[in-house]
């Protein structure tokens, strides 16, 4: 079934910056690489996953500084957030490469001395920026102000010219080569839309780059010229060659070099594009296949930044749900290359929705039901009828599909083929209704056939999404009494038929608990629309006073069923939704305060009764044409009274 003959898959993620404090945006770049990692492993290949952290250079010297530590102290006792936060997040990586190890140092000057023993680098003048405070050349691309000057973006102080002595890396003689291999090979750049852009950029021209500093003393000290220390990128990209045995661990590196996936956010993308595959080249060493560039996480659609405040953390989420619903979220919502907005109402949607409901019941009611009806075994089926023999072809469909969506990186259309799959499984249970042949002892085989059918295709299912949730995967294979997990069992021996009668199954725990909104960020403030609480008015005889409304006070009112098509949360808000309701002879929309009882798609298809003729009221901005009844329960949440059969809507209540 791959794709390729190479028995090797190598991803890394970028080494990232020792004394920054993991967030999300680094969990979702080092998640993706889990998740290709896991799945290449099911697929057959040899597969190696490096991250690590970088931890040279002058920022890291100064915060050493500031903290009295030297910048290797310093490093050490930060190194752990990042490992911390991989652990929780069940990543799978085969190494923590860190670039003060001693072998990684050695590498970068052995490749360093090559390059300038064959004249690609050489010394030079090197002319640019500078702020004196901060004892640092500024970076090219800040830009020049009105008055000719550039202005540190540290401190804010006016930089000024200076030169100092630097080695340069020829890299302007690479413009032609680089020009070459990208239209050679077309999907060395992913998405193919970055591609057109680092083209364009290399096209521009490439001046030769200063990869030296006298002015950091914290580096890999230049080879016979310690003076000098190597600057940030010819030190930092070449941990991908390092960090699988370069110079010390030939073996290893020969069976992994090149990389697969260089995994990079789309603002380094030019760097492991243009200088990376240029130092490759200079060196003799073959060129990773492709380098992706993903998108950003935005919150409540801006950008996050220490300075707006708005960073998440990833602990915070992982806290209260653990890995998985958070790896599911973060893959399941937008392609590798575009940018995603991270709202809570949007994560607990998913959470809500796909996982507890879609997914979590699914496993919950199919298991309860072999526990209750077959004491927790597998039965002995009837034959498959042309609807039970689709549950198992769609599957191997499904499978197939589902491959090639992941060996080609489109996760989050692998994880819609198999929610689709769990959807058409959910129905199938709904239209055999096995809780109503469990009651008639003749069709106790026809039973035991949809209740294998659907624990079958749960064991498929949970598989397809190893490589995102392992633990779930793995959890949901225990329950199914399954005496491998999803991991030792190669992609291409999945098979539907691999579960059958005899097999005991457990009874499940919970999976995916369901988690209101409120209970994870807290009040927002928000009134609830529904009815004042009767339960303070009573006098202490349990009476309740009430103000007598005449019969034709009363018949004003113009009470209607309605019927749910839509219904959906306000941003920012906890307690209550928007509905599209129709009331016979027109659709409205309306606000209402019951977020806390129910979810939004607990309501849709549903109907109840709506006051129609109220006057409409503004809440949160949100026009609300109509209001429903609800009884206040005694925490304060309302519950609304349903019809206990159809009705059409627009019927008069009265
Ligand atoms: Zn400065």
């Amino acid at each position: 079934m791959a794709k390729t003959s190479k028995r090797t898959f190598y991803v890394t993620t970028p080494i990232y910056y020792v004394n920054d404090v993991p967030h999300i945006g680094h969990a979702y770049t080092t998640i993706i690489a889990d998740a290709l990692a896991r799945f290449q492993k099911l697929a057959g290949k040899d597969v190696f996953f490096l991250t690590g952290t970088d931890e040279h250079g002058q920022k890291i010297e100064k915060a050493a500084a500031d903290k009295g530590l030297t910048p290797k102290a310093l490093a050490d006792s930060v190194v752990g957030r990042a490992q911390d936060l991989w652990k929780a997040l069940n990543i799978s990586h085969d190494f923590f490469i860190r670039t003060t190890m001693d072998f990684h140092e050695k590498g970068v000057q052995k490749l360093f001395q090559m390059l300038l023993d064959k004249g690609d680098i050489y010394k030079g003048e090197y002319k640019g920026w500078y702020c004196v405070s901060d004892e640092n050349f500024l970076a090219d691309d800040v830009p020049l102000q009105a008055e000719g000057c550039k202005t540190c973006p540290d401190c804010l102080r006016k930089a000024s010219v200076v030169s100092e002595e630097t080695y340069f890396f020829r890299l302007s003689a690479y413009q032609d080569r680089l020009l070459a291999h990208y239209a050679g090979h077309p999907e060395f750049v992913r998405p193919q839309s970055r591609m057109n852009e680092v083209a364009s950029f290399v096209r521009g021209g490439l001046k030769d780059l200063s990869i030296t500093r006298t002015t950091v003393k914290w580096g890999v000290p230049v080879p016979g010229d310690p003076k000098h220390t190597i600057y940030v990128w010819f030190d930092a990209l070449h941990n991908y060659v390092t960090g699988i045995g370069y110079d010390w661990n030939m073996e290893r590196y020969e069976k992994f070099w090149p990389a697969d996936i260089h995994l990079v956010g789309k603002d380094i993308l030019r760097f492991h594009a243009v200088y990376w595959p240029a130092f490759l080249m200079a060196a003799g060493l073959p060129l990773p296949g492709a380098v992706y560039g993903h998108g950003w996480w935005l919150k409540d659609d801006t950008k996050m930044s220490k300075s707006k405040g708005n960073v998440l953390d990833p602990h915070v989420l992982l806290r209260s749900f653990g890995p998985d619903p958070l790896r599911y979220f973060l893959l399941r919502e937008i392609p590798i290359g575009q940018d995603g907005n991270f709202s809570h109402e949007g994560f607990l949607h998913r959470v809500n929705s796909d996982l507890a409901n879609d997914f979590g019941n699914l496993v919950q009611r199919t298991l309860t039901m072999i526990g209750n009806y077959f004491g927790g075994e597998i039965a002995d089926p009837e034959e498959e009828t042309v609807e039970d023999a689709r549950v198992r072809t769609d599957f191997d469909g499904l499978k197939r599909r589902v491959f090639d969506l992941y060996d080609s990186c489109a996760i989050n259309r692998a994880l819609e083929e198999i929610w689709a799959y769990i959807g058409l499984v959910n129905k199938y249970l709904a239209d055999n209704q096995p809780w109503i042949m469990a009651k008639d002892p003749a069709r106790r085989r026809r039973l035991a056939r949809v209740l294998l059918q659907a624990a079958a295709a749960i064991r498929g299912a949970s598989y397809l999404v190893f490589p995102v949730m392992p633990g779930s995967a793995e959890r949901i294979w225990g329950f199914l009494g399954e005496p491998k997990k999803p991991a030792d069992v190669p992609y291409d021996d999945l098979g539907f038929e691999g579960f059958g009668p005899g097999r005991k199954v457990g009874l499940p725990q919970a999976l995916f608990p369901r988690v209101a909104l409120k209970d994870f960020i807290g009040e927002d403030g928000a009134a609830p629309l529904a009815p004042p609480d009767f339960r303070r008015e009573q006098t202490k005889e349990g009476v309740i006073p009430m103000d007598l409304v005449s019969y034709e006070e009363f018949r004003k009112m113009d009470l209607r069923v309605a019927h749910i098509l839509e219904a959906e949360r306000v941003p920012g808000a906890t307690k209550i939704l928007k509905l599209k309701i129709d009331i016979g002879a027109e659709q409205r929309q309306m606000v209402a305060g019951i977020a806390e009882t129910y979810a939004p798609e607990d309501l849709v298809g549903r109907k109840l009764i709506v006051i129609v003729n109220l006057k409409p009221a503004v809440i949160r901005g949100i026009e609300s044409q109509a209001m429903l009844l609800a009884a206040i329960t005694a925490d304060n949440k309302a519950l609304i009274p349903f019809f206990d059969r159809d009705i059409p809507a627009g019927a008069v209540v009265k």
